[in-house]
C-alpha cells in the first residue's frame, strides 16, 4: 500500500492560487481526500484570505458530509477501526452530520495543522482545537486536506492542554496509513504549535476569540459540485 506522505500528498499549486481570488462571505469547501476520493467536505463561509493564511467560518448547524461504514460490511467497535478499515480498503460512504459547534478554523499555508477557536452557545470562548492534518492544497472555491486523526485541545487562556484521539492516531499508524515519518513530523508539529499556545506566539495572542461573524451570513450550504475532486499533478 502506497503510505501517506505530507510532502507529496497535497501540495499547493501556486499557479491555481494565484488564479484563485477569495472574498469574505463567500462560501468555499473543505474536502478532505484520501488517495484522490472524497473522504469528508464542509462549507464554510471565507472569513479573511491572505494568500498564505486562511480564515474560515463554520457555524454550528452547518450540514458537512463525513464517511461511514457501508451497509455491505459489519460495523466494528470503536471509530479508530472503522475509520482505518474504510481508508485501508477504499470503501465508505459519505451521510449527512450536523456540525454541533461553532467553529472559526484558522490554517497557514504548508502546515499540517489548522487552529480552531470554538465558542459554545453563550457566546463564551470554549477553546483552542489544534487539529493535525496534511498541509492544505488551493483549487477553485476548494481546500483540500486529509485529517490525520490526531488533536490537541487547548484551553481558552492557554494554562493547559490535552491530547486527544490518540487511540485514532495509533490505528492508523498501526495499520500503515500514516507511515512513521509523517507520524514523527505530526507529533513534532503538535509540539510545536503546544509551544507557540504557551508562550502567547500568534495565532494565540491575536483578537480571535472576540471575533463575530458578520450578522447577515446564515449557515453556508454546500454548492454543486462540492464532490468533484480536482487531481493533483503528477
Ligand atoms: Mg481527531
Amino acid at each position: 500500500m502506497r503510505r501517506l506522505r505530507p510532502r507529496d500528498e497535497l501540495r499547493g499549486d501556486s499557479r491555481v492560487r494565484r488564479l484563485t481570488v477569495w472574498t469574505p462571505g463567500q462560501t468555499i469547501v473543505i474536502q478532505e481526500v484520501w488517495k484522490g476520493m472524497l473522504w469528508a467536505a464542509r462549507p464554510v463561509i471565507l472569513v479573511e484570505d491572505r494568500g498564505s493564511f486562511l480564515a474560515a467560518w463554520c457555524p454550528k448547524g452547518t450540514r458537512r458530509k463525513v464517511p461511514t461504514t457501508p451497509p455491505w460490511r459489519p460495523r466494528e467497535r470503536t471509530r479508530g477501526e472503522r475509520l482505518a478499515t474504510s481508508l485501508e480498503l477504499r470503501d465508505w460512504v459519505l451521510i449527512d452530520h450536523e456540525w454541533d459547534v461553532s467553529t472559526l478554523m484558522l490554517t497557514e499555508e504548508g502546515a499540517m495543522h489548522s487552529v480552531w477557536v470554538s465558542w459554545l452557545d453563550n457566546g463564551e470562548h470554549w477553546g483552542w482545537y489544534v487539529n493535525l492534518q496534511l498541509p492544505m492544497r488551493r483549487a477553485q472555491d476548494v481546500v483540500q486536506t486529509m485529517d490525520l486523526a490526531l488533536d490537541v485541545i487547548i484551553a481558552p487562556d492557554k494554562s493547559s492542554w490535552t491530547w486527544k484521539d490518540e487511540d485514532e492516531f495509533q490505528v492508523a499508524i498501526d495499520r500503515n496509513l500514516i507511515d512513521e515519518e509523517t507520524a514523527s513530523a505530526v507529533r513534532a508539529e503538535a509540539a510545536e504549535v503546544i509551544r507557540r499556545a504557551q508562550a502567547n506566539e500568534p495565532p494565540f495572542c491575536d483578537l480571535w476569540p472576540e471575533w463575530l461573524p458578520d450578522p447577515s451570513w446564515g449557515l453556508p450550504h454546500l454548492p454543486d459540485g462540492w464532490d468533484r475532486v480536482t487531481k493533483r499533478k503528477q
